[in-house]
């Protein structure tokens, strides 16, 4: 199951490294021969402009291929060393784990990216890295719920909360990351208990993505929902929607205990990556300052690295401690949050 080139969108023209000749940077034009290919799970107007600059600064080409997390993964596990891919950047650690899992990736040792990502954001064995960070948190509507009424993950569970949840299925890995998280910090029983507790607290059976949680509370029909910080940032960044996004206010949960749950978008280069130096010289790439400012902004996440300040919107829904969970974990105690939340009745 080859994929043809054809599919892929060529970012630069041929012309690009004529005119690296024409300016006597011939070292350089030796290395524009080369390229590079990513498979990417993110929208292609998130990425895009990222890889244009790129190769604007290196000369390497960059040949795209967008769909959806799982499609790729199943491409990587079938083109195993015929693969044209040499970097799989993708949402969730989840999805990252699952890479891992189908031995389809490759161990980066790179000093300076183990400096630029936090320990807890990149697979032990450099397996990938972190390029963003969201967190799931809790959103409560302002009026409805008082800012002491919840403050943690648990809570959601209370019986005081009987009919006035609102959160996606169990078939979001969102979801699925979120409870492999709580299963690491409290066992599989009491998280197994936790989350019929909060089967029993739904307003409405599950349905829809994150959003559309949040505009259920805004509508009324829930007074708590949880979502990705990224689509409330969304919502406050689009004239149309701020005005309900206002209606809802963060609860960052967990604050004195293991912090906030947090989840990544990440990159990782292929186990058979036809062009590993260039794929590497990518991935430091998209860590440098600017990347980081830039990626993080238009997808309303946090940057990964500590010296890159986040967004307006974000920076004024306050700071807060984010789980340093190794993220690897949510991928290991995955298949065990399915069964639980299946067993718990979760739809
Ligand atoms: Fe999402």
């Amino acid at each position: 199951m080859n994929i043809s080139f054809a599919r892929f969108g060529r970012i630069t023209r041929c012309g690009t490294m004529l005119l690296l000749c024409g300016l006597l940077l011939c070292t350089s034009v030796l290395h524009a021969a080369d390229e590079v290919n990513v498979y990417s799970a993110r929208k292609e107007q998130l990425i895009k402009p990222l890889l244009e600059r790129f190769t604007e600064q290196t000369g390497i080409e960059v040949n795209l291929l967008s769909a959806e997390a799982g499609a790729l993964l199943t491409r990587l596990r079938n083109e195993q060393r015929n693969t044209p891919a040499d970097m799989l950047i993708t949402v969730d650690a989840g999805n990252l784990q699952r890479a891992v899992e189908a031995d389809v990736l490759q161990s980066v040792d790179s000093e300076a990216l183990q400096q630029l990502v936090p320990a807890h954001l990149r697979h032990p064995d450099g397996l990938w890295y972190a390029l963003s960070v969201r967190s799931r948190v809790i959103f409560r509507h302002r009026e409805r719920v008082p800012a002491d009424a919840i403050n943690s993950y648990a809570q959601l569970a209370d019986p005081a909360w009987r009919g006035r949840i609102c959160i996606r299925s169990s078939d979001n890995i969102y979801n699925q990351s979120l409870v492999a998280a709580l299963i690491e910090h409290q066992g599989e029983a009491a998280t197994e208990a936790w989350a019929a507790g909060v089967v029993a607290n739904l307003a409405r059976s599950p349905q829809g993505g994150d959003t559309d949680q949040l505009l259920a509370v805004a509508a009324g029909e829930c007074d708590l929902a949880v979502a990705n910080t990224y689509y409330y940032a969304r919502m406050l960044n689009d004239p149309q929607q701020k005005a309900t996004a206002e209606q809802l206010a963060v609860v960052w949960p967990d604050q004195d205990g293991h912090g906030a749950h947090i989840n990544i978008s990440g990159a990782a280069i292929t186990r058979h990556a036809p062009h590993p130096e260039a794929a590497r010289q990518l991935l430091e790439f998209l860590l440098s300052e600017s990347s980081q400012q830039w990626y993080a902004e238009v997808n309303n996440e946090y940057p990964v690295r500590e010296d890159v300040a986040a967004s307006e919107v974000l920076r004024a829904l306050g700071e807060f401690n984010m789980d340093q969970l190794n993220l690897s974990v949510l991928g290991k105690n995955n298949a065990a949050a399915v069964m639980l939340m299946d067993r718990a009745g979760w739809r």
